[in-house]
């Protein structure tokens, strides 16, 4: 059986613009109320096993703040 593939969020990059809070069909993510390093508030992964792997917040993310990786 192959690795699944789940989304990793980088904090320090985001800036809670919620573009891929939206995008998400299984509703994985979340604004955080956190807030990182540069002041800006962050998206945060609510529900990991929701996640399929399918990488549209991937594509939509403006800063580059998501990967999708391979599951240990
Ligand atoms: S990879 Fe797909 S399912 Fe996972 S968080 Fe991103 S949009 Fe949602
Ligand atoms: S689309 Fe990117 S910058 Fe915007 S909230 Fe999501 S991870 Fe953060």
């Amino acid at each position: 059986m192959g690795k699944k593939r789940k989304i990793k969020v980088y904090s320090e990059k985001c800036k809670g613009c919620g573009l891929c809070v939206q995008v998400c069909p299984a509703g994985v993510l979340e604004i955080s109320g956190e807030i990182n390093r540069k002041g800006m508030p962050v998206v945060k992964v609510r529900d990991i096993e929701k996640c399929t792997g399918c990488g549209l917040c991937f594509i939509m993310c403006p800063d580059c703040a998501l990967e999708i990786v391979e599951e240990e």
